[in-house]
């Protein structure tokens, strides 16, 4: 029987959407976009209407979804936090609906005017805020709508645009509702670190708020960034407002912040106005929304409406396309930025999320991509809001099997080389991502690194911006920096066939051009465009190596021992080198045929200014000592323990003790920590 089939599935929905809200209200986690949700939530409803029968006080519809945590103190509500009926048709239909029902429920024609209060429907967590004599009493989440938690010290330590205390008279008892938010380049932001660190990111912005709110500790929270804007009230002694618009106006006067985004309009025809402006400019806006709201303006005529089991009539939230759909992975491509950063992303079955259809979203990096455990074939929820690029947010359904081994695994996958100019790639200790080490010579990376080459501390290239680059490398004239000096690619000829560059420009480029063939040697290694090799370091490796070619042949020891040069920098040097494609774009720029440049050799400072020395340290000093010590030695200084003859200074600081006496018994030279810098100083330049 069909209304036994419609049992069977009224069940099976109930069952499916309670564990959904238990993950998406208890647990700030959902299992799945609110579009999928939406979906058999409303499949539920209409089921519920066709069959009277099957309607249940227990059903999900019946309810407001969350359930408050325990670990929180339990607030009941003086008067229930509601839900608002969602109105998912999301055409011009959806306002025009709202405004029929409003009318038939009032019995008011079609001409008759009635005035509604449109907002932005913020999408983040809801709260209540209790003052009492002016002065912020309590916070609590909607919870079940009767109950919610109490979020006082939290949204104490972490919202500084919730007031404290209330300008103005406002009445003694006050409750004030609004959504707590996060805008989404802070959102971004706290991610970008957490990926960078390697730890598990937000899902989206309004889970990032809930998560916040609903947690112990109060310091945790702070360090997330909330926001807050109010809309509507709760339990109020002494005070009632004629209107939606007065009661916002009102709050705003005392001191909490209302989005100035708000109107009055009339009729069904305003509805659709103010949606499609909205819609508009969403991209545009700071936090997310997923709709709006309209509210009747005149508390009166709310009244008259009144409520329906978890909602009021006199309000409705129009949505906008979704910002999160489901989709299917199948494939993952490494994409090569600007400067050799390969990021994963993942190719999709095609979808319509945020207002375009999207195939490809980004997975990161690495480690994130294995923390979601992405795989192709996998169900993914894809979000795209604003105009960040899409991403992959997580798995909805694993397809098949999973091993462990097949996790993701970016060197494997590419085989360690670069998927654009199969150069190595390398991933530094403490780096969230993977790069190609063919810095030069990779067709992703080259107008990137030809404008480095050619930048004004770097070959100092007069001329050769942005633009030119573009063009150049557009026009397959330049690949390397070799070719720039190259004059059977870059001459009078080639140069004025490009849009926008005369004689004269083509002249005074290739003079410029022509001007940077004698670097000094620091900014050649500078211009080279080294990972992790500034000017500062670019500087020391020339003192240090004196040539280019001591440079290239260094190993990590020997780099090790120049000034400022660790590990992670030694490693960027050497991986650098040992790169083919860029020894042979060196071997172009300097072979006299081609590129004729000649990189000026330094005055190697293979005797280094305080070799031979002696010191000894000893009492307090301004800098640490082992900073002292690496300073003294990287500039050939010898550091002793204890002051002997063989000693030829001794270093005294704050209450130097017995070796200062000794030092003067020997006749040693003593510097005080003034001298001392002034030496070092002086020794370095
Ligand atoms: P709702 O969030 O759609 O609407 C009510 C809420 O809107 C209020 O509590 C308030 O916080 C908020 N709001 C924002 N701006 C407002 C304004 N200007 N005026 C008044 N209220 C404003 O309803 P709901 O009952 O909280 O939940 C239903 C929504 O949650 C649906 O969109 C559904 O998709 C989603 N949901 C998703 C899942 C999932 O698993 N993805 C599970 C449960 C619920």
């Amino acid at each position: 029987m069909i209304s036994d089939q419609a049992a069977r599935r009224v069940v099976k929905l109930r069952q499916q959407i309670a564990e959904y809200d238990y993950w998406y209200y208890v647990k700030d986690a959902p299992l799945v976009p609110d579009a999928e949700y939406d979906k058999l939530f409303r499949e539920l409803q209409s089921l519920e209407s066709l069959h009277p029968e099957l309607q249940s006080q227990e059903s999900p519809t019946q309810r407001v979804g969350g359930r408050p945590l325990e670990m929180f103190k339990p607030v009941r509500h003086v008067v229930p936090m509601l839900s608002i009926r969602t109105e998912t048709d999301i055409s011009d239909q959806g306002a025009v609906a709202f405004d029929a029902r409003v009318r038939r429920e009032l019995g008011l024609n079609g001409d008759a005017p009635i005035e509604y209060a449109c907002e932005l429907k913020f999408d983040g967590l809801a709260i209540n805020l209790r003052y009492e004599r002016g002065v912020l009493f309590q916070a609590a989440t909607r919870g079940d709508g009767e109950v919610g938690e109490d979020v006082t010290q939290n949204v104490r330590h972490a919202i500084r645009q919730i007031p404290l205390s209330l300008e103005g008279s406002p009445p003694d008892i006050l409750e004030v509702r609004g959504e707590i938010y996060m805008r989404r380049d802070d959102f971004e932001k706290y991610n970008a670190v957490q990926r960078e660190l390697g730890l598990p990111t937000l899902v989206n912005p309004r889970n990032g708020a809930a998560g916040s709110i609903r947690q112990l500790d109060p310091a945790l929270a702070a360090r997330r960034p909330l926001k807050f804007f109010a809309y509507g009230l709760g339990e109020v002694q002494g005070w009632k407002p004629q209107t939606h618009q007065e009661l916002l106006d009102q709050l705003e006067t005392w001191g909490f912040p209302v989005n100035d985004m708000r109107c009055v309009v009339k009729n069904a025809l305003g509805l659709v106005e103010f949606h499609r402006r909205i819609e508009s400019m969403r991209d545009r806006l700071p936090f997310d929304i997923d709709g709006v709201v309209y509210k009747v303006n005149s508390i009166a005529l709310q009244e008259s409406l009144g409520y329906v089991s978890r909602e009021p009539r006199w309000a409705c939230a129009h949505k906008f396309p979704a910002e999160e759909q489901v989709t299917i992975v199948r494939g993952i491509d490494i994409q090569v930025g600007r400067t050799g950063k390969l990021t994963p992303v993942a190719k999709l079955e095609p979808v319509f999320v945020g207002g375009t259809t999207v195939s490809n979203a980004t997975l990161h990096n690495e480690d994130e991509t294995r923390r979601k455990d992405v795989r192709i074939g996998d169900r993914v929820i894809v979000r795209r809001a604003g105009d960040v690029i899409p991403e992959v947010v997580g798995v909805v359904q694993e397809a098949g099997e999973r091993r462990e081994e097949d996790r993701f695994d970016l060197y494997k996958w590419l085989d360690g080389k670069c998927p654009v100019c199969g150069s190595h790639i390398v991933r530094e200790e403490g780096e969230a991502d993977w790069r190609c080490t063919g810095g030069l010579f990779c067709a992703a990376q080259r107008k990137q690194a030809l404008l480095h080459f050619a930048s004004r501390r770097a070959m100092n290239i007069d001329g050769l911006g942005d633009k030119l680059v573009e063009q150049l490398v557009d026009a397959h004239l330049v690949d390397t920096p070799a070719d720039l000096y190259d004059q059977r690619k870059l001459n009078h000829e080639t140069l004025s066939g490009l849009e926008r560059m005369g004689e004269k420009s083509a002249h005074n480029l290739l003079a410029a051009i022509d001007k940077s063939r004698k670097p000094t040697l620091a900014r050649f290694i500078f211009a080279l465009g080294i990972r992790n090799v500034g000017e500062a370091t670019a500087k020391d490796l020339a003192r240090h190596f004196g040539k280019l070619d001591n440079l290239m042949h260094a190993d990590m020891e020997k780099l090790q021992q120049v000034r400022d040069v660790g590990p992670v920098v030694a490693q960027s040097i050497v991986a650098f080198f040992s790169e083919k494609h860029n020894i042979e774009v060196i071997e172009a720029l300097l072979d006299p045929h081609r590129g004729g440049v000649v990189a000026l050799e330094s005055e190697a400072k293979t005797v280094r200014p305080l070799s031979g020395k002696t010191f000894v340290l000893t009492g307090t000093l301004g800098i640490s000592r082992n900073i002292a010590k690496e300073r003294l030695e990287s500039l050939g200084a010898k550091v002793a323990g204890s002051v002997s003859k063989k000693t030829d200074y001794l270093v005294s600081g704050m209450d130097s003790g017995s070796k200062l006496e000794r030092a003067r018994e020997l006749n040693i030279a003593v510097l005080n920590e003034h001298e001392f810098l002034s030496l070092i100083e002086s020794s370095d330049a």
